[in-house]
């Protein structure tokens, strides 16, 4: 299905983009007229996202972050997080609530839990030493 609009942002993976990350997907939904709710959860879940990307997929060094947007009918939004880090070995362990690999005292574990919470649903595809991609389908202002 061809989208009818679509947009895509790049940046580097340093902390101080992912406030731009967030507010510029959130402009991109702005079309679809979200409720306040909906905003917030799309920007704690790009939040997440960004922020694995920034934290574990380019850990120590520094690289680029692509975001995708694409809004079809009926307020379907789907959402690209892509990183050419480090990837992920396990995805299915890694989305399992309370894994983590980075320091017990920074890292909780919950990313990916709440990424599906607020998003329709999360698709993460990865490949160690090439990157990792994480795909949101949200449904804005569905009235089913
Ligand atoms: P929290 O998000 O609660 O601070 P966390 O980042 O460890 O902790 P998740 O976001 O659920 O928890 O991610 C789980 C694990 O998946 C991470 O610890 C990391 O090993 C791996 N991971 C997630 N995203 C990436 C990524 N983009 N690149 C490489 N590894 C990733
Ligand atoms: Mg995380």
């Amino acid at each position: 299905m061809k989208a009818n609009n679509q947009m895509r942002i790049a940046f580097l993976s340093r902390s101080a983009n992912e406030g731009f990350a967030r507010i510029a997907v959130a402009a991109f939904a702005a079309q679809l007229d979200p409720t306040v709710e909906e905003i917030i959860e799309l920007k704690t879940a790009v939040s997440e996202a960004v922020t694995n990307s920034i934290v574990h997929g380019y850990a120590d060094t520094i690289g680029t972050i692509t975001i995708t947007g694409r809004l079809y009918e009926n307020g379907k939004l789907i959402l690209t997080i892509k990183d050419r880090g480090k990837g992920i070995e396990d995805v299915k362990q890694a989305m399992e609530p309370l894994f983590t690999t980075g320091n017990a005292e920074e890292r909780s574990g919950m990313g990916f839990t709440i990424m599906e919470t607020f998003m329709d649903k999360v698709r993460v595809t990865s490949k160690p030493g090439s990157g990792t991609t994480v795909t949101f389908t949200k449904y804005i202002n569905s009235k089913e």
